[in-house]
């Protein structure tokens, strides 16, 4: 008999209680009237896939957001009953709910749990006040205690929580010299809530027409500098490893065996996933395909894909080298040379130069960043993908 092929599922829940003061993601706190709508029409999306992945076995899907957590139970059954109807489920799927601290109730997560869902991803981002006020968070400190709690009461096995560091600050803190003590903080919350079996930390990127940015703009709020953001990295990272985590993704950290598979199988990019819902992208069937950000359009046809384009040699080749490096297995060599590169070769300069200052930690099979290297990735990557590859293979 054949073996399915792997596919892994992302499903976009585009609403909100209300927009925090940093987020450009495709989300809306103002048309929870649409919802019911929008759930059918992301329902006829899936059905819509139905036989083309006939050859396929989920094995991993991700509600992303927004905040897939606000919709009803009910709504959430019918997404579920649209997929099990739809899709070959592998025996055991990783599924992955993302939720805020005050949209989960006992009763939602006892039917995710009933649904198959088998990990929440938890975005508290801080439990520090202050930071969730600069944020422009809706939870509080207390929110995300009790949903911590809530999680170990039910006994939810695998637990992301999404930290964010390097938030700007208010003048007044700002000029008493006052810091936010971020490995007291995660300190905390991992001896309170060791249930937790995944962090995933971000460095605040202020983005252009949020509110946050014109805070920044007319000096409401003030960055915190270079210096202050690596300390609190550091920090961060020591208290992680404390705790027994181990670093696999540049902002991903995991105890060992509960690294996130979903976000592996992307990483990969070997694997074939779809995106569902408005503003989704996917990768099937060696094309990548985006869904329409346009509600009233994504509304009238669910189905219709607005860009699809053939994967080309190029855009694989710097994948492999991007995402690669930013794991910490690094960069497959024998991949890279499978399509006529060798990086070694054609990028010895820059490798050498790296590796100098300790950038970079080169192996026969891999090339990888070291813990410095990190700290720069971005820098590494583009002095190791390729700006013209057709001329240089
Ligand atoms: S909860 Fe997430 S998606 Fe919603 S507004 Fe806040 S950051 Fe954006």
């Amino acid at each position: 008999m054949k073996k399915l092929r792997p596919l892994s599922l992302y499903i976009h829940i585009p609403f909100c209680q209300k927009k925090c003061d940093y987020c450009d993601f495709c989300s809306f706190d103002d048309i929870a009237s649409q919802i019911p709508a929008y759930i059918d029409a992301l329902c006829n999306e899936i059905k819509s896939y139905s036989d083309q992945c006939k050859p396929h076995t989920v094995q991993t899907i991700f509600f992303g957001g927004g905040t897939p957590s606000i919709i009803s139970v009910k709504h959430m059954k019918k997404i579920f009953v649209a997929l099990r109807s739809s899709f070959n489920f592998a025996s055991d799927p990783e599924i992955t709910i993302e939720c805020n601290p005050n949209s989960i109730t006992e009763e939602k997560l006892i039917s995710y749990k009933n649904l198959g869902v088998s990990r929440i991803s938890l975005g508290m981002q801080s439990c520090n006040e202050v930071v969730l006020k600069n944020l422009g968070r809706q939870h509080n400190s207390k929110d995300v205690a009790n949903a911590l709690a809530l999680l170990s009461k039910l006994d939810f096995k695998n637990i992301n929580i999404d930290l964010i560091y390097n938030v700007p600050v208010p003048k007044k803190m700002a000029n008493a010299g006052m810091v936010r003590d971020i490995e007291a903080e995660v300190n905390h919350i991992l001896l309170t809530a060791p249930h937790v079996t995944h962090v995933s930390a971000y460095s605040l990127i202020p983005e252009e027409g949020t509110p946050l940015k014109r805070k920044l703009d007319f000096e409401e709020l003030y960055e915190l500098g270079d210096d202050v953001a690596i300390d609190e990295e550091l920090e961060l990272q020591d208290v992680l490893k404390l705790h027994g985590f181990k670093r696999y993704e540049v902002s991903n950290w995991a105890r060992p065996g509960f690294e996130c598979k979903h976000n592996l199988a992307y990483w990969s990019g070997e694997m074939e996933y779809l995106g569902l819902g408005l503003s989704a992208s996917g990768l099937f069937k060696n094309e990548r395909y985006d869904n329409t950000d346009n509600m009233s359009m994504y509304l009238l046809n669910p189905d219709k894909v607005e860009k699809r384009e053939p994967r080309k040699s190029k855009e694989i080749i710097n994948e492999i080298i991007m995402l690669g490096l930013r794991t910490t297995k690094g960069v497959d060599l024998a991949r890279l040379e499978k399509l006529g590169i060798s990086l070694r070769k054609q990028k010895h300069r820059e490798i050498l130069h790296l590796t100098d200052h300790n950038l970079l930690k080169v192996s026969a099979k891999r090339i990888k960043a070291s813990d410095e290297g990190f700290f720069i990735l971005n820098m590494i990557i583009d002095r190791l993908t390729f700006d013209f590859i057709e001329e240089k293979i």
